[in-house]
């Protein structure tokens, strides 16, 4: 059996690794010149490690994405770094029970009423009961209306834009639930654990991956699926893995129907920016790795000093900050540079550092990702397409099937891991 899986991200790396185990030969194909998909990264010259364009990190409930570094020796630190929450004008360190009783911007009794909703969040296994409510609506029943607007609300919003109000329950019990305090992080980056992931499967597995090698069809004919790359190529593969968002993949697939695209090209999605700082002083001088920011006034939803999380010594002892936000992919900010986004950021920054000016940066970077974030609205999974499409031997592994928890590279990786399982499992029952 040959498979081809277009996308080298974690969802098609974990796929191709996973089919090539069980000694099928694979062929991935990739858009970009690295593997990673959104959680591809970079690195500079004086740097031993690589950063992700976009801040990444673990948590200790991510087994898939262990097991899979375990598997190929990858080392992954564990550290509990700080996080806190920029509201009024101030910081507040709110990342545990007890630094949640002291946020003193919230009245006694919301802070209880929330602690109490984000115990039985941790502790409830049952999410299907939450999945035709609103995050909205579940939060102000059981922690306030003050709870909302002054804690979850600038998030949601932050995160979702006009959304915030349709998100379900489910995703918010999904975030509580599974999330640990201490997060983890491959040794060397995300980039150069794909780069770990990938000479295992090439050096000891039959499987193949062609970087800069868009597919634009795949169609299926008597002599198998074909598959055209955009360079005027064709391949002939038994099966394809497609790894692309929805919308993407019913563009690229010959012959679906149109009530099969209809029904998996309504879910709604959100972009992502990642404004990236390489500064010569520290901008969260209280050693916070994660900040949000829960004020509606500044145009960013978090900013991410990833050296308060790994060690800035890996990267020249230099401290990368990481000023994000989640917008539709016709935003403006899409067409502005990193510096018309830091003039732009810059009043909202000195707000939270006042010492800081634009001197401190030594360069700056802005990543951009047109699909980042489906939107989990009530009854999501109505509306989650299966592995198996309506064309034999093309399967769909993507981020929009990733449910109840949020996605993630160990949920890509979940998946792509099952994925190959069902065509392992299909290829036997055809013997
Ligand atoms: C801002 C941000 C922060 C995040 N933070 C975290 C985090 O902290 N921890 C975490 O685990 N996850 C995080 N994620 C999510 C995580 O990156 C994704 O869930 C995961 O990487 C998805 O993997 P995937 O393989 O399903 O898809 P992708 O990573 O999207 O992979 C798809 C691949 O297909 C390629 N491709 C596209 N079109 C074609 C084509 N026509 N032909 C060939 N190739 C093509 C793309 O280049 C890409 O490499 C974050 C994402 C964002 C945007």
């Amino acid at each position: 059996m040959k498979v081809a899986i277009i996308g080298a991200g974690f969802g098609g790396l974990a796929c191709a690794y996973e089919l090539a185990k069980n000694g099928v030969e694979v062929v991935v194909f990739e858009a970009e010149d690295k593997p990673g998909g959104l959680a591809l990264g970079f690195k500079e010259k004086n740097w031993n490690w690589t950063l992700e364009y976009h801040y990444h990190h673990w948590f200790r409930s991510d087994n898939a994405a262990l097991n899979l570094a375990q598997d190929i020796g990858h080392r992954v630190f564990f550290i509990r770094p700080k996080t806190s929450t920029y509201y009024n004008g101030k910081i507040y360190q709110i990342d545990s029970p007890f630094t949640l009783m002291r946020f003193n911007q919230l009245p006694l009794l919301d802070r209880v009423k929330t602690a109490f909703m984000l115990s039985y969040l941790k502790l409830s296994p049952f999410w299907r009961n939450l999945e035709g409510r609103t995050a909205y609506d579940f939060i102000v029943q059981t922690a306030g209306i003050n709870s909302w607007n002054v804690l979850w609300g600038p998030l949601f919003i932050g995160k979702f834009g006009n959304y915030a109000k349709l998100i379900s329950a489910t995703w918010f019990w999904a975030r509580i639930h599974k999330r640990s305090a201490s997060l983890g992080y491959p040794e060397g980056g995300f980039l150069n654990f794909a780069y770990n992931l990938q000479k295992h499967m090439t050096q000891k597995y039959e499987v193949s991956i062609n970087y800069k090698s868009k597919v634009i069809q795949i169609k299926k004919r008597e002599r198998g699926l074909i598959l055209e790359t955009s360079d005027g190529s064709s391949y002939v593969f038994d099966k394809v893995v497609c790894t692309l968002p929805n919308a993407y993949f019913v563009k690229i697939v010959e012959g679906l129907p149109s009530s099969y695209v209809k029904k998996f090209t309504k879910s709604r999605s959100l972009g992502a920016i990642n404004l990236v700082l390489r500064l010569n002083k520290s901008f969260l001088e209280d050693n916070t790795y994660w900040l949000n920011i829960n004020d509606l006034s500044m145009p960013f939803l978090a900013i991410v000093q990833h050296t308060n999380f790994m060690d800035k010594k890996n990267y020249g002892n230099e401290h990368i900050v990481y000023i994000g936000n989640y917008l539709p992919d016709d935003h403006v900010y899409f067409n502005k540079s990193a510096e018309e986004l830091i003039a732009e950021f810059l009043p909202h920054l000195k707000k939270i550092n006042q010492g800081f000016s634009k001197s401190w940066i030594k360069k700056a970077y802005v990543f951009k990702a047109k699909f980042a974030q489906p939107i989990v609205s009530v009854n999501y999974s109505k509306f989650i397409p299966s592995f198996e499409t309506p064309i034999a031997g093309v399967y769909l592994c993507n981020m929009q099937q990733v449910y109840p928890y949020d996605r993630g590279t160990n949920y890509a990786i979940e998946l792509g891991i099952k994925v190959a399982r069902l065509i392992l499992k299909n290829g036997k029952k055809k013997n």
